[in-house]
């Protein structure tokens, strides 16, 4: 399975000619599935190599604008490409975020008169009254969404948090395991976990061939993890015959966050192929980014530290951060020293970090 992220959006509070808002797609095998989607994601979208009608699944990692505003726009666009045929079986847009998303979709679609031809579910995480300072927390008003359904609107669940493992399972197929765990921002604030299952390794042909075993449906069985019984009697066990397991990557998006909540962060993320985190100011802005419920680099690193994360890649970065190829000479902000800053932190470790840019490619390759 191919995997690889296509940042669209790096740049925070709003987009910008240099930086979009907030979004990446993590594609799979095709499958794109969105993260966050901020004002303008559509224009980004249509100037990369993707294609939205792809776009299977969204995650919202919180309410604010600049993760959120580019959603309704989003579903009306991929809406207008779809094909009409009403024989043709549209699947559901499986879209995830915290309380308050239903009833945001279901009013902006709603009072814009918007039809989708296709149809979308809104499973909505439940936060803890610890994610947010008070004024953070939507009221009961605000999030009640008892009206009806958006007519192309299917019910979604409600999750709430596992308190033994500290974090929310969203779904699982035959190929990921997705999940989300808390963080602390302005208002309630979540990170996502995709990790793909591990895989059997490829199977010995020549032992086989040695075993007497011709392909066919027994190597798959072998694969599969059952033991077989050769005609002379030998018992062949499927260790014997594959190669190392083939261990699942693993993809962590950080929403924005001063801060992880609990133990769920670190010990769902450990050892994450990729962990995006934000890092909206540099760590001489430290004491402004955490009280504005943000991160800097050094607190980005000390996360990607913890989890053993093998590539931290920094994003949503303050719209006074130019991308490094449009930085002129005499400009005050520099985006490399916020790379450098999260390097300094991990120095003796083999964490690598990457800045995002706009149309950033990331292909995450299989350990071997
Ligand atoms: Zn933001
Ligand atoms: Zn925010």
């Amino acid at each position: 399975m191919s995997m690889d992220i296509t940042f669209l959006g790096t740049g925070s509070a709003y987009p910008s000619p240099h930086r979009g808002a907030s979004a990446l797609v993590l594609r799979t095998d095709g499958d794109c599935w969105l993260f966050d989607c901020g004002e303008g994601t559509q224009t980004q979208l249509m100037k990369s190599q993707l294609r939205a009608g792809r776009i299977t699944k969204v995650f919202i990692s919180h309410l604010h604008g600049d993760h959120l505003f580019g959603l309704p726009g989003l579903l009306c666009t991929v809406s207008l490409n779809t094909n009409a045929d009403p024989q043709q079986n549209q699947a559901c847009v499986d879209i995830y975020g915290p309380v308050g998303l239903r009833k945001f979709l279901r009013v902006t679609l709603g009072l814009t008169g918007s039809q989708l031809l296709f149809p979308y579910a809104v499973h909505e995480l439940e936060p803890t009254l610890d994610q947010s300072p008070e004024e953070g927390q939507l009221s009961m008003e605000m999030i009640a969404d008892d009206g009806p359904l958006h007519p192309q609107e299917q019910p979604g669940r409600t999750i709430c948090l596992d308190v033994s493992t500290d974090s929310y399972l969203l779904f699982e197929n035959k190929k990921v395991v997705a999940k989300a765990f808390r963080l602390f921002h302005r208002i309630p604030s979540f990170g996502f976990c995709i990790q793909e299952h591990d895989r059997p390794g490829r199977l010995k042909t020549e032992l086989l061939k040695e075993l007497g075993l011709k392909p066919g449906p027994l190597y798959g069985r072998l694969k599969a993890g059952e033991s077989i019984i050769l005609e002379s009697g030998r018992l062949v066990h499927p260790s014997e015959v594959l190669e190392e397991t083939i261990p699942g990557r693993k993809v962590c998006v950080f929403g924005d966050c001063s801060s992880v909540l609990g133990d769920g962060p670190l010990r769902l993320c450990s050892g994450a192929d990729v962990l995006v985190h934000e890092a909206t100011l540099g760590n001489e802005h430290r004491e402004k980014a955490v009280d504005h419920g943000h991160s800097t680099p050094e607190m980005a690193a000390a996360v990607a530290r913890a989890c053993c994360a093998r590539k931290l890649v920094l994003y949503h970065f303050s719209q006074r951060y130019k991308p490094s190829s449009s930085q002129k000479d005499g400009d005050d902000d520099n985006v490399l020293e916020l790379k450098r800053q999260a390097e300094d932190v991990l120095q003796d470790s083999s964490v690598e970090v990457i800045l995002a840019e706009d149309f950033m490619n990331l292909p995450i390759l299989l350990r071997r």
